[in-house]
């Protein structure tokens, strides 16, 4: 089994700050963590390796700094870790982002084997999109098991993996024939520590570092900036609404005395509506 993670390093959630001009996420003074989502999928990962053997590659796009993620996922047991970092990659939306993993998932495969299954997060805690799993599966061709709570099987002879879906109200059990792309939740794992052996080894691991040309990207205009469509136009927090809910005191009314304040509440508060169901009306 060759399995590959993708990780992304993220700014710790509560200290996230938005450039006031440019709308892009500012990382720097931030401390970073790895994608919590990221982390149940190694977890997985990794539980599928010991039991079916083989390896885990783990995979980030991002600044040279990103290495302290991938050392991380190191230290996790993880077996390699591969860094894809180029000036070029620089501003990358979601299409940009999906796109260049592609590629580099690719070139690993040349490299270090075919992959059977590709994990990500379900979504990240900055970006949120839950676009990156989806867009690298349809670039591969791979089939794509999203929202995905639990391993529940592999059958190597037969190709056949299957897992647990979760869904609004209810879990859906799905089987699929390898190789996939797997899009993690919180797992119901906990997520190891990593052996002291483990710890040792990732000191010592050299990171694999692509630029694009490395990772065997030929058309350089479809990633960073050049390569996203995507065009941040505003951030900001919703005013508090100033009043959440109505209550109408029922107690010894007639419905129909009910229905008439409940409507004259709602024309009180949306004057507009009335006077477009009143013209409605005459019309
Ligand atoms: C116009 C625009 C400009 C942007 N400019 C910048 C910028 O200059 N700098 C910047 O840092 N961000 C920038 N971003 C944010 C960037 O789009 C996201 O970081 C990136 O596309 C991933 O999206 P997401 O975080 O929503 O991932 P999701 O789709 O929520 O992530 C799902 C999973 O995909 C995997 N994944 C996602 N990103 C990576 C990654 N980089 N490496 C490995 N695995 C990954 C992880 O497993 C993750 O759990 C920009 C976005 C836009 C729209």
């Amino acid at each position: 089994m060759h399995i590959v993670v993708c990780i992304k390093q993220v700014p710790d959630s509560a200290q996230i700050r938005v450039h006031p001009v440019t709308n892009t996420i500012m990382r720097q003074g931030v401390p970073t963590i790895i994608n919590p989502y990221d982390l149940f999928a190694l977890e997985e990962a990794l539980k599928v390796r010991d039991h079916h053997g083989g390896e885990v590659t783990v995979l980030t796009m991002g600044p040279p700094m990103a290495e302290e993620a991938l050392r991380k996922a190191l230290t996790y047991g993880a077996d390699r870790a591969v860094l894809l970092t180029d000036r070029h990659f620089a501003g990358s939306d979601t299409l940009a982002t999906s796109f260049a993993l592609s590629q580099a998932i690719a070139q690993i495969g040349n490299s270090f084997g075919t992959p059977d299954i590709v994990f990500t997060g379900k979504q990240t805690i900055d970006g949120d999109t839950a676009q990156v799993g989806p867009g690298i599966a349809k670039r591969l061709n791979l089939v794509q098991l999203t929202y995905v709570a639990k391993i529940t099987s592999i059958d190597l002879s037969a190709r056949a993996i299957t897992v647990e879906r979760r869904s609004e109200g209810g879990t859906h059990v799905l089987k699929s024939k390898l190789p996939c792309l797997i899009t993690m939740l919180e797992g119901t794992t906990v997520i190891r520590r990593g052996s002291l052996d483990d710890a040792l080894r990732a000191a010592r691991s050299e990171i694999v570092k692509w630029s694009a040309v490395e990772a065997g990207i030929e058309d350089i205009t479809k990633c960073g900036l050049r390569g996203s469509p995507t065009v941040v136009k505003r951030v900001f927090a919703p005013t508090p609404r100033e009043q959440k809910a109505v209550q109408i005191d029922t107690t010894e009314k007639r419905v129909r005395d009910i229905a008439d304040e409940l409507v004259a509440s709602i024309f009180t508060h949306q004057p507009a509506l009335q006077h477009e169901l009143s013209s409605a009306g005459s019309a």
